[in-house]
């Protein structure tokens, strides 16, 4: 899956959404996150994001940020 982080906070271009094949980002009041069962990998968003964002969730040290998507696109609405 790929993983929504920090530098998003008060980004809201919304490339990423409008991007995504499956619908699978959620909105909150700072920031978006993407629901890790919903993505399917394909990394189209992640070059979209102008705040570079979006990771893929091989990258180290992402585990405070995959929690925070998984809770957060649960609980936000989706885009
Ligand atoms: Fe959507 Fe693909 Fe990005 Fe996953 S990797 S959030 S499916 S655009």
């Amino acid at each position: 899956t790929y993983v929504v982080t920090e530098a998003c906070i008060k980004c809201k271009y919304m490339d990423c959404v409008e991007v995504c094949p499956v619908d699978c980002f959620y909105e909150g009041e700072n920031m978006l996150v993407i629901n890790p069962s919903e993505c399917i990998d394909c990394g189209v968003c992640e070059p979209e994001c102008p705040a570079e964002a979006i990771l893929p969730d091989t990258e180290d040290g992402l585990d405070q940020w995959l929690e925070l998507n998984a809770t957060y696109s649960a609980q936000w609405p989706n885009i």
